[in-house]
């Protein structure tokens, strides 16, 4: 089996293509190393899987990249690959969303076609059901996004599903919900507030604390992912949900008890594009890819803090 993980140097693209190669598979990774965050942070991530001489890592842009050879015998194409974050997608720098998110997405899937690829699995977002309280959210559910991020996270998976109904393509689409673990994104709340605790530093908080998010650590989502590579119908979308539903203010508690410190936080009034509640329905995931997710947050917590305190100083995991 040989794959392509598209955004491999990614957080949780490092983690998938870490688990293909357990599972057996040779791995191209692709990633453009954009600068959402450090150069020298996503090279870290990648640092392991360089090791191994079943992984090849290619440095390039989907956009600007010729996809033909890169996509020679692939069997399985995994599309990581995204300009995420949705306080940043407003104003101009929506065009680098269509652009990373849309274009490269519309790109790819031509090529695979072409390759005759077997199977492409999309990471979607729960950013797609957009600020609802019709919870929890399943996959029939309204789309309506919330963020720029959102419409273009939704566009893409619009295209994905055309070219498995026009084409015939072997799609699948994978919704995740706030991914965290090692790793995870220097922008992302949990990673903030870990960081903040071991600094002893202040945190921003942004709107009352009483928002919901469905957290999913990280190898819950990968595994996932695997799965729905391996079950998922084609052009099915399946939620990847951590199957909990926690306030901000309780995710604080939690943090606080993890790392024996305690958060300095100031609140401020939310910004536009933050939905109030996230919370997956997993019952498709559950009964078509036998998805359950393992990782409690607690444990999930743990394991995120004792990464980033090994690393203490180091700026690779800024
Ligand atoms: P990330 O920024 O850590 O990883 C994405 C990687 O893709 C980056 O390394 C970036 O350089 C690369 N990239 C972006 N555009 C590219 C392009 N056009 N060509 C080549 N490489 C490109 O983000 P992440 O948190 O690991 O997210 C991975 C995927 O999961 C994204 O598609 C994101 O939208 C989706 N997602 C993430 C979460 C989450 O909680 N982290 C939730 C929902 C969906």
């Amino acid at each position: 089996m040989k794959c392509l993980v598209t955004g491999a140097a990614g957080f949780i693209g490092s983690h998938l293509a870490e688990a293909l190669l357990v599972a057996g598979a040779d791995v191209v990774g692709i990633d453009g190393f954009l600068d959402n965050y450090s150069r020298q942070r996503k090279l870290s991530q990648v640092q392991q899987l360089r090791q191994d001489p079943r992984f090849r890592l290619v440095e390039g842009r989907i956009q600007e990249q010729e996809l033909e050879p890169l996509l020679e015998g692939v069997d399985r194409v995994y599309h990581l690959a995204a300009l995420p974050g949705v306080r940043p997608s407003w104003g101009r720098a929506f065009e680098h969303y269509l652009d990373h998110n849309v274009l490269a997405t519309q790109r790819l899937l031509e090529a695979c076609l072409e390759a005759r690829v077997s199977r492409f699995v999309y990471a979607s977002s729960s950013s797609v059901y957009g600020d609802t309280d019709r919870l929890p959210m399943s996959e029939t559910a309204r789309t309506r996004p919330f963020s720029p991020y959102g419409v273009s996270k939704l566009a893409a998976e619009q295209m994905v599903r055309l070219y498995y109904r026009n084409f015939g393509l072997a799609t699948v689409s994978v919704r995740y919900f706030t991914v965290y673990g090692p790793r995870q994104r220097p922008d992302m709340a949990i990673q903030r507030f870990l960081k903040a605790a071991l600094a002893g530093e202040p945190v921003i908080l942004f709107g009352d604390g009483e928002q919901g998010r469905d957290f999913t650590f990280v190898a819950d989502a990968v595994s996932a992912t695997c799965r729905a590579a391996d079950m998922g119908e084609p052009g099915g979308v399946y939620n990847v949900g951590g199957g909990s539903h926690v306030s901000l203010n309780e995710l604080i508690a939690a943090i606080q008890e993890v790392s024996g410190a305690r958060l300095k936080v100031r609140k401020e009034a939310a910004k536009p594009g933050d939905v109030r509640f996230t919370q997956a329905d997993g019952s498709l995931a559950r009964s078509v890819l036998g998805f359950v997710p393992r990782t409690s947050l607690e444990d999930g917590l743990a394991c995120q803090w004792a990464w980033l305190k090994e690393a203490d100083g180091v700026d690779s995991r800024g």
